[in-house]
């Protein structure tokens, strides 16, 4: 029974236990070798920032730091804010470390929580986890967006995660015969259509008229899908970007499904967009969002620099993976436990003495030991070995420790063999060997 503690966590967080965070480990554990093996290196970042490099580079404007940043003013009364996403960070350490002198591009990703005052709901949470990678410097050849969206479709299957769609869109670039033109005319459109839509869409038609076309409300859908496309008014250069993009991504056997509906609020951002999401997750369905963003560096002060990077929601793609294990049942490759392999049942002094030595061999072999502090009866420690579900319990009494032999008993089946201790750590390595 769970005891109601005088404190609880704050809406929107929450703590992530064993067995759970075993999952969390190994999606991260992924995440590692994946992205190292496209040459990305890891980089790790403070969780607080001031309010004004979020204000620059995620947009004033924008409900994220409009709306739903954690800030406060520090003693010396700057203001600072829990970061509500990591891009602009990257950048600002991209600029802050001198990286334009590095070989270009330069590949980072990074993992941890990030923080928005949104509304609770299934796969939304007011801290929340990303892993995202970004590719800043050098070209942007479409090359580079397919092959950092290959090492996304890359991770996910080695991941587990099945059933992801990509979504893939470009959203030209900040110019008159280009997106800005669109803008305008969608603007136009818009203001025929206001009354049809609700007050979310009204407000955004001046404030940031593309974001309309994010709009999930069951309503306004029929009118949307009637709106202008961008894909009708991309310059020629961003065109023939699109297309190549496409190109690249059939040429390493990626599939994709194009939305001319998935765009990003903000001037700097450029050309490809893209999304990911996964069964099982509702109507919080994107588990990544990502896109190319050519002028986010020289809006914090830097010179003209290539970006594009994407974000993971790491809490979504565990809640799908958990999705996946739970339709698989316990045999699941995602299946977590938290359980010990043996169990050691001693009793008696030197019987204590050899426990403490098998279970440092045992665990140095890498094998999960849980050695019970106090005595206990043969009958109450197998009892407490089943409960934990450990696979084995190992019989350590004063015949075990005269002999020189030591009981091994399977708690599945009973059966019990006896071994000498150095065979003893023989046979579980074999055992390790055959279950793996
Ligand atoms: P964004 O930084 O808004 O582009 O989001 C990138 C990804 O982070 C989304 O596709 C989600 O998977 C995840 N995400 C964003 N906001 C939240 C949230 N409040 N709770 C959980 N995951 C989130």
């Amino acid at each position: 029974m769970a005891t109601k503690s005088k404190f609880q966590a704050i809406k929107g967080t929450r703590d992530i236990q064993p067995p759970e965070t075993a999952l969390w480990n190994r999606v991260e554990q992924t995440a590692h070798e994946v992205f190292a093996t496209f040459g990305y290196g890891e980089i790790r970042m403070p969780v607080f920032e001031p309010t004004e490099l979020f204000a620059r580079a995620v947009g004033g404007e924008t409900d994220i730091v409009s709306k739903e940043m954690y800030s406060f003013e520090d003693r010396d009364e700057t203001s600072i804010s829990l970061r509500p996403e990591a891009t602009a960070s990257v950048c600002r350490a991209y600029l802050e470390h001198g990286m334009q002198s590095l070989p270009q591009p330069v590949k980072l990703y990074y993992m941890g929580p990030m923080f928005r005052r949104e509304r609770p709901q299934k796969g939304r949470y007011r801290q929340f986890y990303q892993i995202g990678a970004e590719v800043l410097g050098g070209t942007d050849a479409p090359a580079i967006d397919a092959e950092v969206i290959e090492m996304l479709m890359t991770y996910f299957d080695k991941v587990g995660l099945h059933g992801a769609t990509l979504y893939i869109n470009s959203i030209g670039h900040n110019a008159e015969n280009c997106r800005r033109g669109y803008v305008e005319q969608l603007k136009t459109e818009l203001a025929k259509i206001k009354d049809n839509l609700g007050p979310d869409s009204q407000r955004r038609i001046d404030t940031n008229p593309l974001r309309v076309l994010d709009s999930k409300l069951e309503s306004e859908q029929p009118y949307i899908e009637k709106l202008p496309r961008i894909a009708d008014h991309l310059c020629d250069e961003c065109k023939a970007h699109y297309a190549a993009v496409k190109r690249q991504l059939e040429l390493r056997g990626l599939l994709y499904q194009e939305n001319w509906r998935l765009v990003r609020g903000l001037d700097y951002y450029m050309r490809t967009t893209f999304e990911i999401t996964a069964p099982g997750l509702g109507s919080q369905n994107a588990v990544c969002g990502g896109g190319r963003y050519d002028g986010l560096v020289e809006l914090l002060g830097g010179p003209p620099t290539k970006g594009i990077g994407f974000a993971i929601g790491e809490d979504r793609l565990i809640l799908s993976l958990q999705e996946r294990a739970k339709l698989e049942g316990p045999d699941s490759p995602l299946a977590t436990r938290h359980s010990p392999l043996l169990y050691i049942a001693w009793m008696g002094e030197r019987a204590y003495a050899a426990a403490i030595r098998a279970a440092k061999d045992l665990r140095n072999a890498g094998f999960s030991v849980e050695l019970p502090p106090l005595e206990q009866k043969f009958g109450k420690a197998l009892g407490q070995a089943d409960k934990l579900g450990a696979k084995y319990a190992l019989i350590l009494g004063d015949n075990e420790v005269a002999e020189g032999l030591w009981t091994l008993k399977t708690l599945l089946t009973g059966e019990q063999q006896k071994f000498p201790e150095p065979e003893l750590l023989e046979f579980l390595c074999q055992q390790k060997k055959v279950s793996s």
